[in-house]
């Protein structure tokens, strides 16, 4: 049964309750509810109005239900008397295909049917930066290889202790903290768990971080490529497949044949990330900026971390995809700005299409693809701007068919508007180039 959220808040304080959704662009919407009023929500959801919203609907649809999941209640550690509830949105007494996290139930609901259970981990990259967003926070923070330095990690040892202390909190598991590839970058890293709960940690850890970074003065972005010569914020996910119970990894190779250490299964799902990836492209980097991380030169560390091609290998960090260790991989292609339902779904859904039709992925590269003049003949490229991954998303029957056509079709159209909107307005870049032509 259920858990009672009015019992809930009794036990444990809580005077008030976010109910939250997060849309198609990755936004994170909410109503503060009062504990009072909690049964009632918990039954028949928080309303809103889904054209105020980033998702495919009319100022006259009806009202929009949002149903908090009570499995996903999270007590802010900064202030506990609030609640955070992940919840799946509803219109006419149905769940509303087009929205991220119902998406996302949707695959889980396929998978399991199989006799399959994803999990998944997330590594979100982010920036500390001025609250203007124009430079990095730390002025001393100027190494040209600026990962894991050490004293510039202590010098926002505050910020990033209390959200560590915070997902410790949580039960998340985080074990490790480190300065990244660029000056003024993070990432964080806790452990693995089912694809869900993995979304809606990434849902609250985006939030959670901007949060804490704006008490400590600072500003966090997830933004994939906030500054042109750095390495951007990627957002890598670890992925597995297990059998129902959660006890078996069933991408782990149990032949003890395989180089890699994984399974047939894995390299069908492997495949059918591979064979699908262009189409996944706009969900995974979602933004007009996502494509100034991929395709990159080489940033000031020497290295952009993030892919030029659609490619997999073992331990070697220059491919999209990486096989670090037996029975699971790292899809390297995902960044900051990625919805973090669509993301999980997007996998499972690609992966699962592998399955059903034994997608070979080919054959594993071993080269440094950030070689000057790396091998990438008979390789697929990623798409090179926003437009060109919508256009392939659109394409994809693949895609409608395991997403749904409503999500694929809705995204695609406020995607499109999004691009139009961009292309638009006149950039700094062309006026310079172009004033005196
Ligand atoms: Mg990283």
């Amino acid at each position: 049964m259920a858990q009672d959220l009015a019992q809930e808040a009794k036990q444990k304080n809580i005077r008030y309750f976010l109910i939250s959704f997060v849309d198609l662009f990755g936004v994170l919407r909410a109503k503060l509810v009062p504990a009072r009023a909690i049964s009632q929500m918990q039954e028949e959801g928080a309303g809103f109005a889904g054209f105020a919203a980033w998702l495919d609907m009319t100022p006259a649809h009806p009202d929009m239900f949002a149903l908090p999941d009570p499995e996903s209640l999270t007590q802010l550690p900064w202030k506990p008397e609030v609640a955070w509830l992940a919840s799946d949105l509803h219109m006419n007494g149905a769940p509303v295909e087009a929205s991220p996290r119902v998406a996302l139930r949707r695959q889980i609901a396929r998978a399991e049917k199989l006799g399959y259970r994803m999990k998944s981990g997330v590594e979100c990259e982010y920036f500390l930066i001025q609250p203007d967003g124009a430079a990095i926070s730390d002025s001393r923070d100027t190494q040209e290889k600026p990962c894991y330095d050490q004293s510039a990690l202590m010098r926002r040892f505050d910020v990033v202790s209390q959200i560590c202390d915070a997902m410790i909190q949580l039960n998340w598991g985080p074990y490790q903290n480190d300065h990244e590839d660029a000056n003024g970058q993070f990432e964080m890293n806790w452990d693995y768990d089912d694809c869900l709960r993995t979304a809606d940690r990434h849902a609250f850890f985006k939030y959670m971080t901007r949060q804490i970074a704006e008490d400590h003065g600072l500003r966090a972005t997830f933004m994939p490529k906030p500054f042109s010569h750095l390495t951007g914020n990627g957002c890598h996910a670890h992925v597995s497949l297990w059998d129902q119970s959660g006890a078996k990894n069933l991408f782990e190779d149990e032949t003890g044949r395989d180089e890699l250490g994984l399974s047939k299964l894995a390299y069908e799902f492997l495949g059918g990330v591979i064979h699908n990836v262009e189409a996944l492209a706009s969900f995974f980097n979602p933004t007009v900026n996502s494509y100034k991380r991929i395709n990159a030169p080489r940033t000031l560390s020497g290295a952009t971390w993030s892919p030029n091609a659609v490619s997999y290998s073992g331990n070697n960090r220059t491919h999209m995809i990486r096989v670090p260790d037996r029975g699971r991989f790292e899809l390297r292609l995902m960044d900051g700005a990625a919805n973090p339902y669509l993301l999980q779904a997007g996998i499972l859904a690609a992966g699962l299409d592998g399955i059903a039709n034994k997608r070979d992925p080919g054959k594993r590269l071993d080269t440094n693809m950030y070689a000057p003049g790396a091998k990438t003949r008979g390789l697929k490229k990623l798409p090179l701007n926003l437009l060109d991954a919508i256009r392939k998303t659109e394409k994809s029957r693949a895609l409608k068919e395991a997403l749904g056509a409503e999500l694929v079709e809705s995204y695609c159209k406020l995607k499109r508007n999004e691009w139009d909107d961009y292309a638009r307005a006149i950039s700094r870049w062309e006026v310079e180039h172009t004033l005196d032509c």
